[in-house]
């Protein structure tokens, strides 16, 4: 024996032969004693774990989030106190709709979600690199993503119900001009922004609130492929946005965000022009300028890649005295679905395990035993509340963080549609495009809809139009259709709903 350690088998035995299992006889069939081999295969047969069900292609990365300007006065979040203040971080960058195995270039939105070890615990703020969504009631996400997903007979992917959802949901028709414009397909995780997309509010040391919304602006500028480069990229490298940022985090390029906040006092929300809270509205910028407040750099590849990355668990759940939830009702929904999905997935335990626990505070509760505990169990300490024995204890100090703000209300399934303008934003995106990108646009969803039945595109193309004539006539001339036609055609917006009779 060599210098190099010992093989052993789980139990810490020392393994005499790992090239050969137990038979009878050089030719015979083999021996259910061979404990080796059982192991060893019954190991194999559970490596793999629940793939995420939406974002499960990923590639993440370790670093900080450096303060640069102050914004004590907006918050008094501990990670925000003092210019120059580096808080650890874990960024895990994916694609939306693929398995886990699927391409990077990918046209579909990408994940950005950051997790900040700060000491007042993680704060994660689960964004993604579109400062908007598709629905804005999370009571619509699970039909939405099946749209995205395998159709049920074919297993196949299904443009028919892509646009046929779209179509009937118009809401959608901002989030679908930035999937089919050129920020659909980024050419790196590196080279896109992130946003939270959400409004959170941020709570200051006399308590007062403010509505923001985040934005991690890239430094290494906005690159895209084209429609025909990430097909093609995609068929040669399936990985590259994953290579491409292991790679550069290797050889010390380190990929840098500008972070930026906007901030909205909480007396505008009341009756500023769009609801604030829906997630397929953006705050324009001439009404609320981008302040930046820090830079977020990644410098340093996980070991392993199941550990960190795979086993990450980000959930906007997570927050920290100084920040604070919003009503947005997707924000609502997924306060819940996160952490639900990560005891699915990972189990009762996941936030025990090194990438999801905190790293600059310990967690001190009384949550005991459940499938995988590792980490102590809380040991021989008291595991009831109140009581006698030294137990950790609440702190009456935070009672009122996340939730003083005035809400009232009857109680009630609002029409999320009501009164809504779902053109307006989408036709300014439009119009701040240059010629060449509005080309390419409409390109890329006329390729993408050219499959789809003549009914759900005219549909489709009357929601162009409202965002914009021009917009509506590209597609329509891309696909062949006279706009005449569209002109004759029902005009149905909305989705059907309930029976009749
Ligand atoms: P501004 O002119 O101040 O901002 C326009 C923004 O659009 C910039 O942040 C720019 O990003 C971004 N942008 C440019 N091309 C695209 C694209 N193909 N897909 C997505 N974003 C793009 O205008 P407003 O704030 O008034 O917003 C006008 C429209 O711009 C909105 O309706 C929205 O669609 C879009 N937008 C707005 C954002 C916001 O938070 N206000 C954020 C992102 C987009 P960059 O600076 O990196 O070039």
């Amino acid at each position: 024996m060599t210098d190099r350690k010992r093989l052993t088998s789980s139990a810490g035995a020392p393994v005499g032969d790992n090239q050969n299992s137990l038979s009878v006889g050089p030719r015979g069939p083999l021996l259910l004693e061979d404990i080796h081999l059982i192991e060893k295969n019954a190991q194999f047969n559970r490596e793999r774990i629940p793939e995420r069900v939406v974002h499960a292609k990923g590639a993440g990365a370790y670093g900080y989030l450096e303060i640069t300007a102050d914004v004590t006065k907006y918050t008094k979040a501990a990670l925000f106190s003092e210019i120059g203040k580096r808080t650890e971080a874990f960024l895990r960058f994916s694609t939306v709709a693929g398995e886990k195995g699927s391409t990077d270039s990918a046209r579909d939105p990408r994940g950005f979600a950051i997790k900040l070890y700060t000491e007042d615990g993680n704060y994660d703020i689960v964004g993604n690199n579109t400062p908007i969504f598709f629905i804005r009631d999370g009571l619509k996400f699970p039909d939405f993503i099946r749209t995205q997903k395998r159709d049920p007979q074919t297993n196949l992917k299904n443009p028919t119900a892509m646009w046929d959802f779209w179509s009937l949901s118009p809401e959608s028709l901002h989030q679908v001009t930035i999937l089919f414009s050129d920020r659909g397909t980024p050419r790196s995780f590196r080279h896109m922004n992130g946003y939270s997309s959400h409004a959170f509010s941020w709570i200051n040391m006399e308590g007062e609130r403010f509505w923001v919304k985040y934005h991690f602006k890239t430094k290494q500028g906005i690159q895209n492929f084209t429609r025909e480069e990430a097909l093609e990229v995609g068929g040669k490298d399936p990985d590259h946005a994953t290579r491409d940022l292991y790679e550069a985090i290797g050889r010390g390029d380190f990929p840098r965000w500008r972070a930026c906040v906007q901030i909205m006092p909480m007396e505008d929300a009341d009756d500023y022009h769009v609801n604030p809270f829906d997630l397929t509205k953006v705050w324009p910028h001439g009404d609320y300028p981008l302040i930046e407040f820090g830079e977020l750099v990644l410098d340093r590849n996980p070991d392993n890649y199941f550990q960190d990355v795979e086993q990450a668990a980000f959930e906007p759940s997570n927050i920290v005295p100084g920040i604070g939830f919003s009503p947005d009702k997707m924000l609502q929904a997924r306060l819940f679905a996160y952490p639900d999905t990560h005891r699915y997935r990972l189990g009762a335990n996941y936030a025990t395990l090194p990438v999801n626990s905190p790293h600059a505070t310990e967690s001190q509760n009384y949550h005991r035993d459940g499938a995988m505990r590792f980490d102590g169990n809380g040991g021989p300490s008291v595991n009831y509340e109140p009581n006698s024995f030294g137990g950790p204890v609440e702190d009456a100090k935070f009672k009122h963080e996340a939730y003083n703000f005035e809400i009232d209300g009857i109680a009630e399934r609002y029409d999320h549609r009501e009164g809504n303008d779902d053109f307006t934003q989408a036709g300014n995106l439009f119009r701040l495009m240059t010629e060449d990108q509005q080309e390419r646009l409409i390109d890329n969803l006329a390729d993408s809809m050219k499959t789809v039945a003549r009914e759900i595109q005219l549909r489709q193309i009357r929601h162009f139009s409202r965002a914009d004539a021009h917009y509506g006539e590209g597609v329509a001339r891309a696909l062949g259709i006279n706009l005449a036609e569209i002109a004759e055609t029902e005009d149905v917006d909305a989705a059907p709903t309930g029976v009749s009779g």
